[in-house]
This record gives structure tokens, sequence and C-alpha cells, in this order.
């Protein structure tokens, strides 16, 4: 099945220009070829041949991606990448996230993206030649370890990593898990609580501080990967013990790190968003073809009236995320103050996103949890998403200070600003 997608009168024609693009190879190039290029992950006995032609297969489609100038929208020209504005890049992703890996035939791979975004935001031109460009052209991979099993990852003004300066040094010392990328990282971006006695004013948000740490600096140790949904290899568990790295491997100012985390996510969350209204938009289209092919009990699903439910309440959940996250993303685009829609959007876009993904599955009964289809993979995601970037519990009591706020000082909610 294709992507329905045709130009929006309301947007500008450059946003159309990039959806049109990124639909043509969503299209013609990635969907007819999604099993080649990833398929042979899970089948049993695929060998060196299926790796190479997926291998030649991907190197394929990124040449035309580069050639459609689509590649690394995340990234400015500068840097090799598309040059894309804040609402070209979102409009994008809604077209990119309908085909399965789709991303990284674009030129975005988390964790490397959110880190390039605060290699450049927060990196001296030094730092962005060493790390930052290695990344965008020679594979040079990296992983952000920020969360630890002894402190809460909700509440990152908790976390213990120390840094501490000895002479020209960081020495580092802490526990972490979680970091994605662990196993092939070159380099982690490590959050640390840079001790700073001689500051005894500084708020615990501002002990915070980014260092960068190579891979193979004595100290670092990989303990294990920590199995996610039964899966292993990806997330890490990395002690730090004693790592000294140079003081010039600190990103950003001393104390700058919480924020760097922040933006880190910030705008990333309404592109999260609209990843997850790809998604969501082929699991609608899966879910929706398969009520009018498969035959139960003497007719179609779709003449049954517990499917037309499935297909009204998801039509519903994904144009009501859809809005909201296009509601949200036009007010960041005109500088008015969005905190509050975005901690809405990632409270509710992830949870319907889960809500239209479990129809889906439902519908296509035990096909649905086979990794015959992306809908087994999305419902993991998407189930991960309402605890990952701030859970759920930690937007909504964000979203309820911003209001009562308001109240406080007076002003009722103005749901029309
Ligand atoms: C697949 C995957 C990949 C990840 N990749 C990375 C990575 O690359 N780097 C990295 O650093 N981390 C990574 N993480 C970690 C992730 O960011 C954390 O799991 C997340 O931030 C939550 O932190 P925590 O697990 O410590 O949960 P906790 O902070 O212990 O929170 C547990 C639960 O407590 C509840 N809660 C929290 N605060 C409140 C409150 N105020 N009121 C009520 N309830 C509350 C929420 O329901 C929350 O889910 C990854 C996690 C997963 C699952």
């Amino acid at each position: 099945m294709r992507m329905n997608v045709k130009p929006i009168d309301s947007v500008p024609d450059r946003v159309n220009e990039i959806r049109m693009l990124t639909a043509k190879i969503v299209n013609q190039e990635i969907l007819p070829n999604e099993k080649a290029l990833w398929g042979w992950r899970r089948q049993a006995g695929a060998g060196q041949a299926e790796r190479d032609k997926a291998h030649r297969l991907r190197e394929k489609i990124k040449a035309k991606v580069k050639q459609a100038g689509l590649w690394a929208p995340h990234l400015p020209q500068e840097y090799g990448g598309a040059g894309l504005s804040f609402l070209e890049h979102a409009y994008m992703n809604e077209i990119m996230a309908y085909a399965v890996g789709a991303a990284a035939l674009f030129g975005v791979v988390a964790p490397n993206s959110g880190n390039q975004k605060i290699l450049l935001k927060y990196g001296s031109e030094e730092q962005k030649k060493k790390w930052l460009l290695p990344t965008i052209e020679d594979g040079m991979e990296s992983g952000f370890s920020m969360t630890e099993p002894d402190q809460p990852g909700s509440d990152p003004r908790s976390l213990k990593t120390t840094a501490r300066r000895d002479g020209d040094e960081w020495v580092i010392n802490g526990r972490k898990w979680f970091t994605s990328n662990g196993k092939r990282a070159d380099f982690f971006i490590v959050m640390c609580r840079t001790e700073d006695g001689e500051d005894a004013s500084a708020t615990s948000s501002g002990r915070m501080t980014q260092i960068i740490v190579p891979a193979d600096t004595p100290g670092v140790n990989i303990a294990r990967s920590v199995p996610v949904w039964g899966h292993e290899g990806h997330h890490c568990e990395i002690f730090y013990d004693d790592v000294r790295v140079p003081v010039e491997n600190q990103l950003g100012g001393r104390g700058s790190g919480h924020q760097a985390a922040q933006d880190r996510l910030g705008a990333g969350r309404v592109y999260h968003c609209m990843n997850c209204i790809g998604q969501m938009w082929r699991a609608f289209d899966l879910m929706v073809e398969r009520s009018m092919s498969r035959q139960v009990h003497g007719g179609l699903l779709e003449s049954k009236q517990f499917i037309q439910g499935f297909i009204a309440d998801s039509y519903i959940d994904l144009q009501a995320a859809r809005l909201m996250t296009l509601n949200c993303a036009a007010k960041m685009e005109s500088g008015a103050d969005a905190r509050t829609d975005i901690s809405a959007i990632k409270v509710f876009v992830p949870a319907a996103y889960h809500r239209v993904v479990d129809r889906a599955i439902q519908v296509w009964g035990g096909a649905g949890v086979s990794s015959d289809l992306p809908l087994a993979d999305m419902y993991q995601g998407a189930r991960v998403l309402r605890l990952a970037d701030g859970p759920d519990e930690v937007h909504k009591i964000l979203i309820a200070k911003n209001i009562l706020k308001h109240y406080h000082n007076g002003e009722s909610w103005d749901f029309a600003a």
C-alpha cells in the first residue's frame, strides 16, 4: 500500500515540496523494499548474501535521498544536512515515519541525531571538528549517557554521576544504564554532576555538565546490555570508574548540562510526535485494508460494528493527535510560549498512537503480533514513548502547574491563544 499524500493548501510551497519529495522516495523506494531492507534481521538462516543485498539497496536509496536534497533534515546545510526550517522538518517526519526504518535512510539515526544537535549548539569549533563532523561524514557512532539505575531518570537533577576537576582533567565516576547504541559508540556524551563546592549557591540543575568521553578511555566499562522487550544488544549499562578526560571535553559552559539535555528534547518532542503520527497513519491504513479483505463469521471485518468502531476511534485519535501537534508546532514557530502544548502532545500523541496500533493488531489477529508486519515493533515503541523523554505523569504535572499559575494570576486559560 502507498501512503496517500497530496499537497496541503494552507502550508508554504516549500513544505509541500518537501512532503511530496519525501513521499516519492517512501512510496517508490522504501515501501516496496521493506522486507529486503530489514526483513533479513528476523529471517532464520539469513546469510551474508541477504545482508550485502540489503546494504546495496540502502546505499542506493540514501543516494536518492541526497540527490533530492533531503539528507539529514535535522542538520544545517553547512554540516551536510538539508537545512530545513522547523515546520518543514516537522511536516516531513509524518511522511518519513510511515515506512519502517526510513529515518535511517534519510540520515536521522538516534541517538546520534540528538547528540549532533547538542554538539551543534554547545560544541566549540574544535569539538565540532573532532566529534560532530565524523558522525555525519565518517560513520562515527555515539551514545547519550544520562539515566542511572539508582536514581530516577524522570528527575535528572537527582543524578549522581560526578565529574571532579583534577588539573587539566575531569575525573568521572558513576553508573549509567539504558545508554542506547552503547556497544557501537565511539564516544559518549555523559551527564555529570560537576562538583562545585566553590559555588555553593548553584542550583542543583546548575551543577550538571555534559562531558564527551571517548569509549576507549580507561575506566569506561560496559557491564552488559539491558534486554528490552526480550532483545539484547543495544541499551547498555556502563560503569565510569575514575575516567579521565581533558577539560576540553566539557560540552558547553559548566552547569549547562541540564539545559543541554532539555534542548536535546525540546523541539525534538514535536518531531517525535510527527513520527508517531506517520506510524499511526501506517497502522491505520493496515487496519482498514485488512478489514476490507478478511472474512470472518460470514462477512468481511469491515461489516462488523466492533471493527467500524475501531476505525472511527482510530480516525478520531489520529486526527486529534495530528491537529494538536501541528497547533503546537505553529505556536513554536511563532515564538509563543508553547511549553504547555509541548507537554500536552507528549502525553496525548504516544497514548493515541498506542491505542491505534493496539486496534490494528486486534484486527490482524495473530499476524498483528508477528514480525511479518511492523505493528508489533510499533506497539513496543509507542509504549516506551510514554515513559521516555519525560514520563506522562511529569508532563501532566507541568501542564497543571502552568494552567494553575494563570488562574492564580487572575487570568483564565485562553484556548485560542
Ligand atoms: C528503549 C529505551 C531507550 C533509552 N535510551 C536512553 C539513552 O540513550 N540514554 C539515556 O540516558 N536514557 C535512555 N533511556 C532511559 C529513559 O530516558 C528513562 O527510562 C526515563 O527517563 C525514565 O527514567 P527511569 O527509568 O529512571 O524512571 P523513573 O524516573 O524511576 O520513573 C518511573 C516512573 O515513575 C513515575 N513518576 C515519575 N515522576 C513522577 C511524579 N512526579 N509523580 C508521579 N509519578 C511519577 C512515572 O510513571 C515514571 O514512568 C532509555 C529507555 C528505554 C526504555
